[in-house]
């Protein structure tokens, strides 16, 4: 029997789509995978650089594994992802860590192990000049990676990310993406639309379209340039699949009518946009180097609402950002109210080495400070959402079932034969429900009774 490995996911959707990747790839390189620390001979930890917060996570991981590998020297720890490209050597470094390999790397990450396991040397695979034009052995290596192995999470049954594009060329001053996954690169279309449709084959219903800045997607060919749009378009011809997301989107003009257009054209496309607006204050937006103003994106949200009436919107938000005045962050709160976002997700900021806003600007405002303002901007959107959701009592919605809900939402006298489910609505609010577990990976009609700014509960019809 192979060798056992267990991999830890930090991040986002675009991190776990990489664990997905690698866990197949192991899989096929004839190694087991296991949920279990105790019965790994290899741990994986798959890391993510976006906020301080999650790289203390990976530490403290790493002091807890340094502990095990006392008693059990053999054990292989690799660090992979954006930490592992943002730190290489130094993380290498550290007494836990035998392979640091960054996201563009992952592509050697069965012969890396194998390789440690056999001299037990450590080992650094991270990408030197990473914001350069990628070799075509490189580009070639994520590709075949990507196409061979991308078929299914298989956590969620019938839903599968794909992704369309790799990097980032934006350079928000507070984001260290562009430094450790390197330029924006689009994935040639017939590769993605080949990937849908071999899902569709394995059974995905609904395929999520992933990149830093999705609605970006630009690819040349012949005569034709690609966009986000023509995608969803070529995707929603694919027999078997019934639902089409993208995230996340930034805000932009370019491709932007013909995206919403698409979404209002296709009864695949989902009515959901990810858009993030990070300040409502101009002054804050430029030190961002976010490239538009407040009032501009507010009129991006009304064109949305113009061409798709009922589209449900989620926004992210920055509090604390250098600079950031009690006036500045009552703007923030304004275009909260404005906005009308069915979520948003808010954080506090925090400097990341090397991008260019720890480089010039002082983190001023007190930790104190961005926890209230963390925790009013909260407030106001929960009232929105909970309005919102409100519109949804007595209703019947189609919802994706996702599998046994992980919180105890509703009464469960009747668990044993009908567990609570979580599903989401294809403007993806989520939905609770009693019902019978074979209904993961199905469509289903609920009927709403009760609400919650978050969550919607129901009955099955
Ligand atoms: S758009 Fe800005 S925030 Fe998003 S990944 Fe690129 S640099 Fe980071």
């Amino acid at each position: 029997m192979g060798k056992h490995v267990h991999i830890k996911s930090f991040g986002c959707q675009m991190n776990k789509l990489d664990t997905a990747l690698v866990r197949s790839a192991l899989d096929e390189a004839g190694f087991s995978l296991t949920e279990k620390v105790g019965d790994a001979d290899v741990v994986l930890i798959n890391t993510c650089s976006v906020r301080e917060h999650a790289e203390q996570r990976v530490l403290s991981h790493l002091g807890h594994l340094k502990h095990i590998k006392k008693s059990r020297p053999d054990l292989v720890v690799g660090v992979i992802g954006c930490m592992a490209q943002r730190l290489g050597d130094e993380l290498l470094e550290h007494e836990a860590v035998n392979i640091v390999c960054g996201p563009a790397e992952i592509p050697q990450i069965s012969e890396l192990i194998t390789k440690v396991m056999q001299d037990g040397k450590k080992s650094l695979a991270v990408t030197a000049g990473i914001r350069r034009k990628a070799p075509a052995e490189r580009s070639h290596a994520l590709e075949e990676f990507e196409a061979a192995y991308g078929i299914e999470d298989g956590r969620i049954p019938a839903q599968a990310f794909v992704r369309v594009m790799r990097g980032c060329n934006n350079f928000c001053s507070y984001c260290v993406v562009p430094y450790v996954r390197g330029p924006e690169i689009s994935r040639p279309p017939e590769a993605i639309i080949e990937q849908i449709r071999k899902l569709a084959d394995h059974g995905t219903r609904q395929v999520t379209l992933l990149g830093q800045t999705v609605n970006s997607y630009k690819y040349e060919q012949g005569d034709k340039t690609w966009s986000l749009a023509d995608l969803l378009g070529a995707a929603s011809d694919i027999n078997g699949i019934e639902w089409l997301r993208f995230v996340t989107s930034y805000p932009s003009d370019e491709f932007f009518d013909e995206i919403m257009q698409i979404m209002a054209d296709s009864p695949k496309v989902c009515n959901y946009l990810h858009i993030p607006a990070q300040s409502g204050s101009d002054k804050i937006l430029r030190a961002m180097n976010r490239n538009y103003s407040c009032e501009w994106y507010l009129e991006l949200l009304d064109r949305a609402r113009a061409v798709v009436p009922g589209i449900s919107i989620a926004g992210d938000f920055i509090v604390g950002f250098p600079g950031e005045t009690e006036e500045d962050f009552q703007a923030t709160v304004d275009l909260l109210r404005k906005a009308w976002y069915k979520n948003a997700f808010i954080f506090k900021y925090s400097p990341r080495p090397g991008t260019r806003s720890d480089k010039r600007l002082q983190d001023t405002v007190p930790a104190e400070t961005k926890q209230r303002r963390n925790v009013e901007l909260l407030a106001v959107q929960e009232k929105i959402s909970d309005e919102l959701s409100r519109d949804f009592l007595g209703r019947r919605v189609k919802v994706l079932v996702e599998g046994p809900s992980k919180k105890a939402h509703l009464n469960s006298a009747d668990a044993a034969d009908n567990p609570q489910l979580a599903a989401r609505t294809a403007t993806d609010y989520i939905v609770v429900f009693n019902g019978p577990e074979s209904l993961a990976g199905r469509f289903a009609d609920v009927k709403i009774i009760r609400t919650s700014p978050l969550t919607l509960f129901g009955e099955p019809v």
